[in-house]
């Protein structure tokens, strides 16, 4: 650590307070600092430093130790909603994926909700193939096929400390479900060389309950889809036949274990749940259930992306419904839906 200034001072440096060496964090620590600052420099006073829930479990060895039991999955492997049975060492299941990630890409991403982007952006790492396989999938070029290469541990490791060096605010792992026992001991190996960010679990939602038991104490930001309502739809449009109960399980223990989301006085998100809903033609994604339980059995004060990008693609452009765009007055009719449920934190509408 150098030296510390005060946030938003336009002061000389050596005018400005002197900040308690319990508030001080290290050069690539400080994952609130404003973009084009010097590093090295933590710009809050008086406020505790954050710390990502995983750090609790270095010290004992516990966050090794779940790695550990991860992989001890893969022999039978149950890790997502879908539970294959399948020795992964030796074949692969429906996600087409042994023991090793493919890392697709990584870097900053400015285009993620606000609490997760900020200014210096979220630090994503787009994990190639998925557990499910959605007809109208936008990365399909990536969910469905090899892109990008295998990375061990330690090279995984390495990307995640890289994104904290480039200032991202979160560390924000892309469809991870499917390669969870790859993630973990990564994450265990840059804990131990200084990776203090956030993690944000950004899923498709088909999560199994092992899964998310062994994620305990360690995912700060869990960002589940919400995709469907009803499960003959999700099994035609994403080969899932039990997704939406799943999907709800999966749901209810996340928020047991982070609660409602939390965001700190520079805008961005530390910890809690954050529900993506993506709105599809026709009422495919069956809404008014989805905003229902979220409101009944979650939190009225649930953090909810209500999505309105809906455009064909992949093979969508097959479906009689999902052949067009989204229509405007379609999500209007979701977004009053929301409303009338009780939600009142939905990103990108104005509640009135
Ligand atoms: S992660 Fe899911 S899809 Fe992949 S092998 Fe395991 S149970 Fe099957």
């Amino acid at each position: 650590m150098q030296g510390s200034r005060q946030r938003g001072s336009g002061k000389d440096p050596d005018q400005r307070p002197e900040i308690s060496p319990a508030f001080r964090l290290t050069a690539s620590a400080c994952v609130h600092g404003p973009p084009g600052l010097p590093k090295g420099v933590c710009y809050h006073v008086g406020v505790p430093p954050f710390e990502p829930a995983y750090l609790r479990l270095l010290p004992s060895g516990e966050l090794h130790a779940r790695a550990e039991a991860a992989r001890e999955h893969l022999t039978a492997c149950d890790l997502c909603a879908r539970r294959c049975g399948m020795n992964r060492f030796e074949h692969l299941g429906f996600c087409r994926t042994g023991p090793l990630a493919w890392v697709a890409s990584f870097g900053p991403h400015h285009g993620e909700e606000r609490p997760l982007s900020g200014r210096s952006g979220s630090g994503t790492v787009f994990f190639s193939r998925c557990n499910l396989r959605c007809i109208f999938c936008q990365n399909h070029t990536i969910s469905q096929r090899y892109a990008g290469r295998t990375m061990t541990a330690a090279e995984l490791a390495g990307v995640f400390l890289a994104l904290q060096e480039e200032g991202c605010h979160n560390l924000n792992l892309v469809s991870p479900t499917h390669v969870v026992a790859a993630i973990l001991p990564a994450l265990a190996l840059a804990a131990e060389k200084g990776l203090r960010l956030p993690i944000v679990y950004n899923t498709g939602g088909y999560d199994s309950p092992e899964a998310i038991e062994l994620l305990d104490g360690i995912v700060d930001i869990y960002m589940p889809d919400m995709k469907y309502d009803d499960a003959a739809v999700s099994r035609q449009l994403s080969h899932a036949a039990v997704y939406p109960q799943a999907n709800r399980q999966t749901v209810r223990a996340m928020h047991r274990q982070v609660g409602d989301l939390v965001v700190n006085s520079s805008g961005l998100a530390e910890r809690g749940l954050l529900v993506r809903h993506l709105v599809l033609p026709g009422g495919l994604a069956g809404t008014e259930g989805v905003v229902r339980f979220l409101a009944s059995e979650i939190s009225r004060g649930t953090y909810l992306n209500l999505m309105d990008q809906y455009r064909p693609a992949y093979l969508a452009r097959g479906h009689p419904l999902l052949k067009q765009p989204l229509q405007r007055q379609e999500f209007q009719t979701a977004a009053e839906m929301a409303r009338h449920a009780g939600l009142h934190r939905l990103s990108g509408i104005t509640v009135p």
